[in-house]
């Protein structure tokens, strides 16, 4: 089978190229490593998506899959580890198998930054989580950090505020990057402590996590700080290892395209938060996921 358009990664930028491939009577792939919906099914409540006040991430998702299932996407559970472009179509790798297609969508997207400090691999899935809507109800009643100052910190900070029975939120400056609005509801939380000027230098425990060193940095004392789970949001890196050797990124692993979020390689495009752009939201990978398919489908004609 010699697919139209194959999409690499079904977060809301590879499923609305798929809507739109498959719109255009195209015969459409879509390659998922994990479960569809990619950060959204990570996200506990999204009020800035067109259509909805207000809706949890897993039932956006779910939405979306619906759509392209419905419209007749093959859909494989699957990760893709390499694409090569040959004279008129591209082969592309996964588990021993290959799969060809006029054109590839690379959507797949950003995974979680890691702090890095003393401990953070030992007590990972033991107390240290970078999901609070996947995890946060192991801490019921408990006491838990959140390690971050942006949107995400505050708006995952707020839920688990719902859970816990308190919520330090560690933040290395003195003032949010968070929206102001975000920011002022968080702060009306009663069970939310905010500790500022502040890293985190390690983690303790004995077979799951105690506690957290923190590191003030306007004084460089070091304390610690006692809980039972902490929250990484501490910011994005690009999932594109596996096209390194394509020479399509920049220096920090972020997919070139242009206008027609096409890559210097002809047929092989990129959409969403895997490019390099200044805003990584839903309705903006919805926008380049649009486009990048509209622009594939061009291609194929
Ligand atoms: C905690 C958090 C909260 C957020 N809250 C909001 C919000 O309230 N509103 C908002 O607009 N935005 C929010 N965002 C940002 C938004 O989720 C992203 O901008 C959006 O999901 C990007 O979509 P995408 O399709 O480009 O990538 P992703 O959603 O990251 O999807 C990429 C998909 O590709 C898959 N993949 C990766 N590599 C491979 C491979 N090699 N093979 C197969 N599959 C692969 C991944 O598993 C993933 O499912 C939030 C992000 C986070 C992390």
């Amino acid at each position: 089978m010699i697919y139209d358009m194959l999409i690499i990664g079904s977060g809301p930028a590879g499923m609305t190229s798929a809507i739109y491939g498959l719109r255009a009577n195209l015969k459409v792939a879509l390659f998922e490593k994990s479960a569809p919906g990619g950060a959204m099914i990570n996200t506990a409540k999204i009020e800035n998506y067109p259509g909805y006040k207000s809706i949890d991430g897993v039932s956006l998702s779910m939405n979306m899959y619906q759509q392209v299932i419905d419209l007749g996407v093959d859909y494989y559970s699957r990760e893709i580890e390499k694409i090569e472009k040959g004279d008129d179509k591209f082969k592309v790798f996964s588990d021993g198998e290959i799969f060809y297609s006029k054109t590839v969508i690379i959507a797949t997207g950003t995974k979680n930054k890691k702090l890095s400090v003393e401990n953070e691999e030992k007590f990972s899935g033991r107390g240290i989580s970078w999901c609070a809507i996947c995890d946060g109800n192991f801490f019921k009643n408990k006491i838990v950090a959140v390690v971050g100052g942006g949107n995400s910190a505050l708006e995952e900070g707020m839920y688990l505020s719902g859970l816990a029975k308190k919520v330090y939120i560690i933040h290395r400056r003195d003032e949010f990057r968070a929206s102001k609005r975000i920011v002022e509801e968080a702060m009306e939380k009663e069970n939310i402590e905010f500790v500022y000027n502040t890293i985190v230098t390690g983690f303790f425990g004995s077979d799951k996590l105690e506690g957290l060193i923190l590191k003030k940095l306007t004084s460089g004392n070091e304390t610690i700080l006692n809980v039972d789970g902490c929250f990484e949001y501490i910011g994005q890196e690009p999932n594109s290892n596996f096209v390194k050797g394509l020479n399509i990124t920049n220096e920090k692993g972020y997919i070139m395209v242009d206008n027609n979020f096409e890559t210097k390689i002809k047929g092989l495009f990129a959409s969403g938060d895997i490019i390099n752009k200044e805003f990584r939201q839903i309705a903006t990978a919805v926008n380049d996921g649009a486009i990048a398919a509209l622009s594939a489908s061009r291609y194929c004609k």
